[in-house]
């Protein structure tokens, strides 16, 4: 047997200590209100530690936060499992009755919320019965009149508290993090995380983020994310930019204006986020303009797939954008796309398409492409399956959930309902979600392909393809399809003839055109902008 004695286990203050150690000198800075160095930082997690010990929290107490991203969340990421309690990060866009669920079912007894969540708390406070007491954090203290039971203001009560903290050593395995899911069926879904397996998975991350091209995050390098910390925490990438010492800019609330200006003035190097929020500060007035220089600025792309002409676009702004691949489930880092030294050396053109690939499979990560029967399918960028994982930081289950858990591990891998090819180098590319393939005569329609087709017709703003069901074929493709044009919206024929060119370029099947349109002014998105297809589906 193992003793923790002489086996220590890896505990998440450990990424603390080292980061400080090199370079404690940097700042982590809170939008243009406020900036302190990592000792600061550390002395703060220390404080926050004793707070919430004299509150009453204890080992295995679930602590919920409520705020954008900020130097305060940051603490709460380090204190919170630092006492062996566990950090819940709510998810603030979810429905209020759905944050009232998540709260209820993590079991919350202490938050610590910030004063902009105070409408969406109020109402629901009657109804969160373990809730113990809550911490205000606000941008300048002022009284407030509120009928939570609040224990004080952040600042203040962390002022109160000595600046040194004996953290526990306790087993790795305690559970350090609890999110829930934006799923669009059914209640959210929780998933968890281990000292251990964040441990593994900040150094994961850290290792690929040292890959050629990459060299994202060090002690001189700057980092701002624009992927909220409620989200699967911020991928990780906190924990990462503190290991290895990195100066950090939290953004607060994301508004362009206030993004890009931190981008500038921070001199930021390196941030992550879906592409709808990398179109949007491409495409902010400053930015598109000329008037403010984004040269140099590396931004890795997930949650959904980079398109070759926005990361086009990006470049054209000096923008360096490479994609990475993951989910809530998986901690999130599964692939990035560390391109291949011949493509890394050739012209952009060329490097587009590889930049926009989910990637190759991080250091720790097993991945295959496997079909309906769990076989691992050839790898030649042409055969479509299912992803499926093991590493060490994969949630172990859904948080209370037995049934749920058993889709999404079976045969000692987690079944991602990614559907991808893998080609000759191992690269991943994610083709479609395993609910939303059209499964047409025996055979996988991707509704992202069809998508990208549809989307490249002039007449075409935006487009959601799904399958409606079909007495002959099982499915056949159905598309929504917003026209550029409101007052003159195209036809289905006119449609099928734009198409008609990629079956003659043998990438379509002619059965794969549409034959159900609906012309619609808008298509419904769920809570972080994706296609909703649940809501798509009833439409059609
Ligand atoms: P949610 O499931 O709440 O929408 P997640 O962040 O867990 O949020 O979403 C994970 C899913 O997003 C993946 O299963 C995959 O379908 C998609 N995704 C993530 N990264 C990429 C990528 N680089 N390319 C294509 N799809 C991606």
């Amino acid at each position: 047997a193992t003793s923790s004695a002489t086996n220590p286990p890896l505990m998440i203050g450990d990424l603390l200590d080292a980061g400080v150690r090199m370079a404690g000198d940097n700042p982590i800075v809170y939008r243009d209100q406020h900036r302190h160095d990592y000792r600061t930082f550390r002395e703060r997690v220390h404080r926050l530690a004793h707070m919430l010990t004299q509150q009453g929290v204890s080992a295995g107490d679930v602590v919920a936060v409520l705020d954008w991203d900020s130097h305060r969340y940051l603490e709460c990421f380090f204190a919170i499992p630092m006492i062996g309690a566990v950090l819940h990060t709510v998810n603030i866009r979810l429905a209020p009755e759905q944050v009232l669920y998540t709260m209820n079912h993590a079991e919350d007894t202490f938050v610590v919320v910030h004063e902009d969540f105070l409408p969406l708390l109020e109402p629901l406070a009657g109804e969160l019965p373990r809730v113990r007491g809550y911490v205000l954090c606000q941008e300048t203290p002022k009284a407030m009149d509120t009928p939570l039971a609040l224990v004080g203001e952040y600042e203040s009560l962390l002022s109160q508290q000595p600046a040194r903290y004996d953290f526990p050593t306790f087993d790795e395995n305690a559970v350090a993090t609890l999110f829930y899911t934006t799923g669009t069926t059914g209640n959210p879904k929780g998933v968890f995380f281990t000292h251990r397996q964040l441990v593994l998975h900040t150094l994961g991350e850290a290792s690929a983020f040292q890959a050629p091209g990459f060299a994202l995050l060090s002690r001189d390098k700057v980092y701002m994310p624009i992927t909220p910390m409620f989200h699967v925490h911020a991928w990780g990438v906190p924990y990462t930019a503190t290991l290895l010492g990195a100066t950090q800019v939290y953004p607060g609330r994301y508004e362009p204006e206030m993004l890009v200006s931190l981008l500038v003035k921070e001199k930021v190097d390196f941030s992550h986020c879906v592409p709808t929020l990398l179109n949007m500060i491409v495409s902010a007035e400053a930015v598109a303009a000329g008037k403010v220089d984004l040269t140099g600025w590396k931004v890795l792309v997930g949650g959904s797939a980079l398109t070759p002409s926005l990361a086009r676009r990006a470049w054209a702004l000096g923008i360096d954008t490479r994609s990475a691949y993951g989910m809530s489930e998986t901690c999130p880092l599964l692939t990035a796309t560390i391109l291949p030294r011949h493509i890394e050396q050739a012209d952009i053109e060329t490097q587009l398409p590889w930049r926009c690939k989910a990637g190759l499979p991080v250091p720790l990560v097993r991945l295959q492409v496997v079909d309906l029967e769990g076989q691992p399918l050839p790898e030649d960028g042409e055969s479509v399956g299912e992803v499926r994982v093991q590493a060490p930081w994969l949630t172990q289950a859904y948080y209370k959930e037995e049934a749920r858990s058993e889709e999404l591990w079976r045969d000692g891998w987690l079944h991602t309902g990614d559907v991808a090819t893998l080609d000759s180098r191992g690269y991943l590319t994610i083709r479609d979600r395993i609910k939303d393939v059209i499964k047409t005569g025996g055979e996988w329609l991707s509704s992202l392909e069809l998508e990208s087709y549809i989307s490249q017709c002039p007449d075409v703003a935006e487009v959601a393809v799904i399958g409606v069901a079909d007495d002959k074929w099982g499915e056949r493709p159905a598309a929504l399809i917003v026209p550029a044009d409101l007052n003159r919206p195209p036809s289905n024929e006119s449609i099928a003839e734009f198409l008609e060119q990629f079956v003659t370029q043998g990438k379509l099947n002619r059965w794969a055109i549409p034959k159900v349109i609906r012309f619609v002014d808008v298509i419904p998105k769920t809570s972080v902008g994706k296609l909703d297809k649940k809501r798509i589906r009833s439409e059609i």
